[in-house]
């Protein structure tokens, strides 16, 4: 049985994400922005933390982890272990590990920050990816590279077309305009912004996405598609140097 997935919307734009095991009803949680909400969520279904899972060390993952801890494992990155909360298992890149009882794959994404981590979980077709990996964006570069981001969003992209990607924030429909400015002929980037203004008009969460149509439709995940290459004037470039002309834009738009 693959996993329940319940999105939390925390802070101004900020998701956490619950996953629950309704065969050992156990608990994890990905990223904690803020207590309260989740808090709340976890006794509107009368859950308990078990695992706790951080995807990188900026505030707005982390700061309501002191107050929901209690005996859940908490779980990040050992590259980071010196600027998260304390851990109770610091995870390299690679390295097995196991959460409610699913074989978890830990992926290297630096790019927004240098010790940034995604978690697959690919029994239940899920991509924990927080502030690399955004539903048609990807996070602003504070401390890796261009060609880093690069390598990390491809590690990503590699992932079965059907995995849902869990990103940090409700950026979409900013994203979406974005993307827009880049491929304005992409049909099925016109019609994905189109459902996600439709989304947003009702309130909805435009997370989780699936990677298929972030293929179709992030710029960010296609620097090496001759279609955008050719909607910027950069055919041919190398890809990493597509991706940080495609970075810069963003960035002033
Ligand atoms: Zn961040
Ligand atoms: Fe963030």
């Amino acid at each position: 049985m693959p996993l329940e997935l319940l999105t939390v919307a925390c802070l101004s734009d900020n998701y956490a994400y619950l996953l629950h095991d309704a065969g050992s009803g156990r608990t994890a949680l990905v990223d904690a922005p803020e207590a309260a909400p989740i808090r709340a969520a976890l006794d509107a279904h009368g859950w308990t933390l078990s695992d706790i899972l951080i995807t990188h060390h900026h505030d707005d993952h982390v700061a309501g982890l002191a107050e929901l801890r209690g005996a859940a494992r908490v779980i990040g990155a050992r590259a980071d272990a010196h600027r998260l909360p304390p851990l109770d298992l610091a995870v390299a890149p690679g390295a097995p590990l196991e959460v409610l009882g699913e074989p978890v794959e830990v992926i290297d994404v630096p790019g927004h920050t240098l010790g940034h981590i995604a978690f697959h979980f690919p029994h239940s077709a899920m991509a924990f990816t927080a502030d690399s990996l955004m539903a048609m964006g990807c996070g602003r570069l504070f401390e890796g590279s261009a060609e880093q981001m690069w390598d990390s969003l491809r590690r990503l992209r590699d992932l079965p077309g059907r995995t849902l990607i869990c990103s940090g924030h409700e950026y979409t429909q900013s994203n979406a305009r974005f993307a827009l400015t880049i491929e304005p002929d992409n049909v099925a980037l016109r019609d994905r912004a189109a459902d996600i203004d439709a989304a947003r008009a009702q309130g909805r969460a435009t997370v989780p996405s699936r990677l298929s149509e972030e293929r179709a439709t992030n710029p960010f995940l296609r620097a090496d598609t001759l279609k955008l290459q050719q909607a910027i004037g950069l055919e041919g470039q190398p890809p990493a140097q597509v991706f940080a002309e495609i970075r810069r834009r963003k960035d002033r738009f």
